[in-house]
């Protein structure tokens, strides 16, 4: 057969060239929190709840001992896996590490997921999840909210046949929402044996022990769960990019299978480990947060007159609802004059919300009072 045989394409039209496949084509690309404004200005970066007190020293001092750039990282990220099982009580064979928490929560839908399946999670859930999904080919599928928090009922009624991951958040990004131990196991009990639920902690750190939900419990009892964490948040790293997960030594094995084999960096591995190690900066870090945030909370309370309501956040950042007169576009733009770059939602859905990392305290005031001038200006 001649080449002009096989094609379908009339003769006299061009090949279009490669095209990737359709649910490739679906996927609307993450849209990371901006630093700058729409004029190019730098801003204060309360757009992507990074940690406001920077990096631990010990972490930065570990830079200097990471393995030589020539070197390729150890594959096994071995020293942080171990570290990693010491502080949780893990066996560090029940831990992998990825290029942020991201290349896990991929790796755990491609794994179990592919073309036909579907992919569980709640409206307003991270939105990598949906991602994720869409990049195996699997079918999204978004349980409602129950006003901006998971109603457990909802997703239950959406777990089918053809389910085989369902992702949670908690808390989550970007409601800041939060399900308690109780809630947890009471959604991972209804889940079937062959369904995953993986349970990301990106934001563990910042809760309270009590508030503990109980997630590395559940991924060392059960062949079902993969818990994620992250060292971009609490412990300043985003940079790096690394985070880990744990569950089912088969789990396990199943995303080491698949995952890039030198997916953290020298630097990553050694910063992380003495992250781990430095607990005075990850507690100052919860009571800065912890403090501030409820500050911030009681101060957009105070203007519910004017439609404005932050949403009860357990995470290093608020959801504000903008339901009166005063925008969450309007706030955006105008924070952004004043020199803060937050982050405005209505590709989530979210046009009348706004999402602001808790800075310092300063920043913290000025916003607040910045809100509240231009909620009384509004009417
Ligand atoms: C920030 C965040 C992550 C962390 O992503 P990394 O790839 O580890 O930086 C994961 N999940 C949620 C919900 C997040 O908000």
């Amino acid at each position: 057969m001649r080449a002009a045989e096989m094609s379908d394409q009339q003769p006299d039209m061009p090949n279009p060239g490669p095209r990737p496949k359709p649910w490739i084509e679906a996927i609307h690309a993450y849209v990371p929190g901006k630093a700058k404004s729409a004029d190019g200005r730098e801003l204060v970066k309360l757009s992507a709840n990074e940690n406001p007190l920077g990096t631990s020293p010990a972490a930065l001092a570990a830079f200097a001992d990471a393995a030589p750039a020539a070197r390729y990282p150890d594959p096994d990220s071995t020293a942080l896996r171990e570290a990693i099982g010491a502080l949780h009580g893990i066996d560090p064979a029940r831990v992998v590490c990825g290029t942020g928490s991201d290349e896990l929560l991929n790796l755990a839908a491609q794994a179990y997921a592919g073309p036909g399946d579907e992919v569980l999670y709640v409206r307003y859930g991270f939105s990598v999840y949906d991602i994720a999904a869409r990049r195996c080919g699997a079918i999204p599928v978004e349980a409602p909210d129950a006003d901006y928090g998971t109603d457990i009922a909802a997703l239950q009624a959406l777990v089918s046949d053809k389910t085989r991951v369902v992702f949670l958040a908690n808390p989550n990004n970007p409601t800041g929402s939060y399900m308690t131990r109780a809630d947890i196991a009471r959604v991972h009990a209804a889940l079937p044996a062959d369904v995953l639920l993986v349970l990301d902690q990106a934001y563990a750190e910042y809760l309270a022990p009590e508030e503990d939900d109980g997630g590395l419990d559940l991924a060392a009892r059960h062949d079902n769960v993969l818990v994620t964490r992250t060292f971009s948040k609490i412990y300043g790293l985003a940079g790096e990019r690394v985070g880990w997960g744990t569950g089912a030594p088969e789990i396990i094995a199943t995303l080491n299978r698949i995952r890039g084999p030198f997916n953290v960096t020298n630097h990553a591995q050694a910063a992380a480990v003495a992250a781990l190690g430095d607990r005075d900066f990850v507690a100052a870090s919860r009571a800065h947060n912890t403090a501030e945030r409820e500050r911030f909370v009681a101060a957009l309370q105070a203007l519910g007159n004017h439609g404005i309501r932050p949403l009860p956040s357990k995470a290093n950042f608020v959801l504000i609802l903008f339901e009166g007169a005063l925008s969450a576009e309007a706030v955006h733009d105008g924070l952004a004059e004043r020199g803060y770059a937050t982050r405005w939602l209505p590709g989530q859905g979210l046009p009348q919300a706004l999402r602001i990392t808790i800075g310092t305290a300063a920043q913290m005031d000025e916003i607040a009072a910045a809100i509240r001038t231009m909620a009384e200006a509004a009417g």
